[in-house]
């Protein structure tokens, strides 16, 4: 058997035209242009790379952004401060905080501060709360586990009544989707590194979400035959044969998770063009929320 290859990059670009038309439409119609305030702290490269491509995104698509950049020994009333000062401003209807902040602030408090309506990430407590909450609805979706939820939707996965596994319990990827597979009705096992027999357990997942940071971890035979496999995974790996001397691979073994698989996501290509997708997605659904 060779699974089905589920087209992250083709999906996302679907999505983005779509929320690119929307704004259009709204800007035609005379109301405020989407835009999304980043903020980020520090110097890290990772994080700027992220924060830039989100902003070329907004560009692309119509939206606007607003790029705030902060020392990295900036202190937490200041940060505090920005987060309110953009709270209020009508200008700015998404806030979005590069994370992981430097160790001395206090994270958790900076994302309960942002607002409701303009979480964008969907990591302020009451959107998770919400999340795990049963007849409760987030406002916002996390990113990159919406991307995850729609890629299998979109692959027309079977996700009622299904026995999803996730492997990873992080607050970004991991602990929501988990949360978003019980809201459709799968059946869910969260693993974790303490999780003893890993391969017995996702021997049973009909629809396998891998989010450890671990490369080609998941091996071929621990997958069940004919399941879904959406591999979160960005890990590099050394390969002389590239200019770069590496190149980025899942944390399943794709090569051997393929022959078993009725589908799987591609690393580069699945899962990573969605969750900024998910992201201006979620921006324009700010605006609609603020601006009708
Ligand atoms: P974290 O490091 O925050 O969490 C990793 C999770 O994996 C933890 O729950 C940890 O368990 C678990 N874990 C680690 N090692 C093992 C193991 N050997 N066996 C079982 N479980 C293990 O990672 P993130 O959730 O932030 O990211 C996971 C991966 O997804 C990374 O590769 C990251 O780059 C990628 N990612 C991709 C995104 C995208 O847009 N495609 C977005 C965000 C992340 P425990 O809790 O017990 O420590």
């Amino acid at each position: 058997m060779t699974a089905q290859i589920i087209d992250g990059k083709a999906i996302a670009q679907q999505v983005r035209e779509q929320v690119a038309a929307e704004v259009a439409q709204r800007i035609a119609a005379g109301k405020p242009q989407p835009t999304l305030a980043t903020v980020l702290v520090g110097e890290r490269v990772d994080s700027a790379t992220y924060v830039a491509s989100k902003q070329k995104a907004c560009a692309e698509l119509g939206m606007g952004s607003v790029s705030h950049h902060l020392p990295a020994d900036v202190g937490q009333e200041d940060l505090e401060k920005l987060i309110q000062k953009l709270n209020a401003s009508r200008e700015i209807h998404g806030i979005l905080v590069q994370l992981p902040l430097p160790a001395h602030l206090n994270e958790e408090r900076i994302l309960s501060l942002i607002s409701l309506e303009k979480d964008v990430d969907g990591f302020s407590p009451i959107n998770i709360g919400r999340l795990a909450q049963k007849g409760r609805e987030p406002l916002f979706v996390p990113c990159t586990p919406y991307g995850c939820i729609y890629l299998l939707e979109q692959a027309g996965v079977q996700i009622e009544g299904a026995h999803a596994v996730v492997l990873g319990r992080s607050n970004i990827v991991g602990m929501p989707a988990a949360l978003l597979l019980i809201g459709k009705n799968a059946t869910v096992t969260v693993c974790h590194s303490r999780t003893r027999d890993l391969p017995a357990v996702i021997r049973q997942a009909d629809i396998l979400i891998a989010a450890i940071g671990k490369a080609n971890f998941v091996r071929g035979d621990w997958i069940k035959p004919g399941a879904a496999v959406i591999d979160v995974g960005i890990n590099s790996v050394p390969d002389a044969t590239k200019k770069s001397g590496h190149r980025l691979v899942g944390d399943v073994h794709f090569e051997e998770a393929k022959e078993v698989a009725g589908w799987i996501t591609p690393v580069p290509g699945g899962v990573g063009p969605m969750t900024i997708a998910m992201l201006m997605k979620n921006t324009l659904r700010a605006a609609e929320l603020q601006d009708g």
